[in-house]
């Protein structure tokens, strides 16, 4: 043969059978044992056999070596569907569902084996479209079409429905991937077929033909394509290897002999280094995919957990409300005096369960609230409302408790305005009874000044003391739950550290600000709570 006409047709042939061998084998070696991997080896070889005898064909001198290249090339059409069938039953594990169709394209594909050397299968070769030699169709080739449109529309039928039925996004995306490989593959085989049949059509899509290997390669290795990059550089360390080699063989000095000898040695030490190196990262990377995939499953449980534990913790101060709300009212009933006279050691004593009833209440509705903003089931009903009613409110409420510790307490407020904000009525009600309470709480002498002000269409509520102030370290963890500083569980051991979480999560859902200040422990601190004015 003096020269082969490299052309579009040509080069995509060459690069499809190229393709599908490399592609077959490294699936191979992967792992041989593999069904799906030995049924993909038979379909690229036989794509890799039909590539080449198309080639060969086309580019042939002589009828006779174009004919004998026809027969093969056909070989390989007839078991190319059946195959790639046979693939799309394994990787969809339909097989047994799916036998008898298998069985009856088995028998077609037979018969056309059969009659594949007849005159009345392929009637022969003839030039075509700037092919030497393309295939002639004999009387019953249609036949030969329909098998192969019926054979490849039922597998991409099959793996549709499993991509339906499938719920691992991994495997949906490997069974997609072997759709488009179909699709490529069909609709470049397609193209020969309109050859076969309409002499001046060349087969326009071959290209697509040749890179479906490559596509439905990836496909297969998809779960363990880290190793396909070991092996890659496994073939290219290789062919340098050979390519080096066949230098030396022949170098025509030995000069030149020895420095590739050198180069080979060279070459084949980095080769060894490179390969190894690949193989490290390789399996460093698994070692971490497989870490990762752990950590998800243990991040996902943990999380379910502590859902459940919110829940849990949601139902259980639910229930602890109701008998609270009892002990507190009938507590109260009786220091009224309601339920007749009692001695000065029994109020004494009901005064206590009055007290610690609602020390317990606060706790439960800082649990409850927790629970509900960790579920995200916190309501707020918002409300235009003036925040100096709402303080003077609160005030009142605390008042005896607050005449009881001897401080010295003054409320700063512009009698005249008003301070109208959007805000959760009861929500704010909370927050600021827990922040001027823990003013007083915190203060053992001294005193608390509430004031409230207006700042650049801004309202601003502040609670300032004289007490145990706040350590410079502590700031910064303030507002975090269950956060409470040593020198307050001295002053006060009922705490629970969630009041001020509330607060922040509460205030920001009103999308306003709320911040502490201190000269530090000892001296005294401020509480700032932030809000849009409306007017
Ligand atoms: P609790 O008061 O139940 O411990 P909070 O969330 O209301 O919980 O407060 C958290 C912590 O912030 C307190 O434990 C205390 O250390 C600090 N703190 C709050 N208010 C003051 C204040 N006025 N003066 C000093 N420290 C305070």
């Amino acid at each position: 043969m003096e020269y082969i006409p490299f052309n579009y047709y040509t080069i995509s042939l060459l690069i499809g059978g190229f393709t599908a061998l490399i592609s077959g084998i490294v699936v191979l070696i992967h792992d041989y044992r593999r069904l799906e991997n030995q049924v993909w080896f038979a379909l690229t070889i036989s794509t890799a056999i039909w590539s080449f005898g198309y080639f060969f064909m086309t580019i042939s001198e002589e009828r006779h070596a174009a004919l004998v290249s026809n027969w093969i090339l056909h070989y390989a059409a007839i078991v190319i569907p059946l195959f790639y069938y046979l693939l799309v039953l394994t990787i969809t594990n339909t097989f047994k569902k799916n036998k008898n169709f298998f069985i009856f394209f088995s028998v077609l594909a037979f018969i056309f084996i059969l009659i594949n050397p007849f005159s009345f299968f392929v009637a022969g070769v003839e030039p075509k479209v700037g092919f030497n030699y393309a295939p002639v169709p004999g009387q019953l080739y249609i036949f030969f079409l329909f098998y192969f449109i019926t054979v490849v529309w039922t597998g991409i039928i099959t793996t549709g429905k499993a991509i339906r039925m499938e719920k691992e996004k991994a495997i949906r995306l490997r069974l997609i991937y072997t759709i488009i490989f179909t699709f490529a593959a069909a609709l470049g085989g397609g193209s020969v077929f309109l050859t076969t049949f309409i002499n001046y059509i060349p087969p326009y899509l071959l290209i697509l033909f040749s890179i479906y290997p490559a596509i439905s390669g990836y496909a297969i290795l998809k779960h363990q394509l880290f190793e396909v990059k070991v092996v890659i550089a496994q073939i290219f360390i290789f062919i340098l290897w050979i390519f080096i080699l066949i230098r030396v063989l022949l170098a025509e000095t030995l000069r030149e002999q020895i420095a590739n000898l050198v180069l080979l040695l060279i070459t084949i030490l980095l080769g060894i280094f490179l390969v190894r190196s690949v193989m490290k990262e390789v399996n460093q990377r698994e070692k971490i995919e497989l870490l990762a995939k752990d950590l998800q499953k243990a991040n996902d449980r943990l999380k379910e957990l502590d859902k459940q534990k919110s829940e849990f913790v949601s139902f259980a101060t639910h229930q602890l409300r109701a008998p609270l709300t009892a002990m507190k009212g009938y507590a109260s009933l009786m220091l009224e005096g309601d339920m007749g006279e009692i001695s000065k050691k029994v109020k004494d004593a009901i005064l206590r369960i009055y007290d610690s009833s609602n020390t317990l209440t606060t706790i439960v509705d800082d649990y409850l609230n927790i629970s509900r903003i960790e579920l995200n089931s916190m309501k707020y009903t918002f409300e235009v409302i003036d925040l100096k009613d709402l303080v003077q409110h609160v005030i009142a409420e605390l008042k005896p408790m607050i005449e009881k510790t001897g401080l010295t307490f003054s409320f700063n407020v512009n009698e005249e305005k008003g301070y109208m904000v959007h805000a959760d009525k009861e929500k704010f009600k909370q927050i600021l009874t827990n922040l001027i309470d823990n003013s007083v709480k915190y203060t053992p002498s001294g005193s608390v000044t509430v004031s409230i002000q207006k700042n650049n269409g801004k309202i601003v509520f502040s609670v300032k003391d004289t007490g145990i102030g706040i350590a410079e370290e502590v700031m910064p963890k303030l507002f975090a739950r269950f956060s409470r500083a040593e020198n307050a569980n001295k002053q006060n051991i009922h705490g629970t550290g969630l009041g001020l979480f509330v607060a922040k999560q509460i205030v920001e859902a009103h999308k306003g600000r709320i911040w502490a200040e201190s000269a530090g422990e000892g001296r005294g601190s401020a509480f700032f709570v932030e809000l849009e004015e409306v007017i």
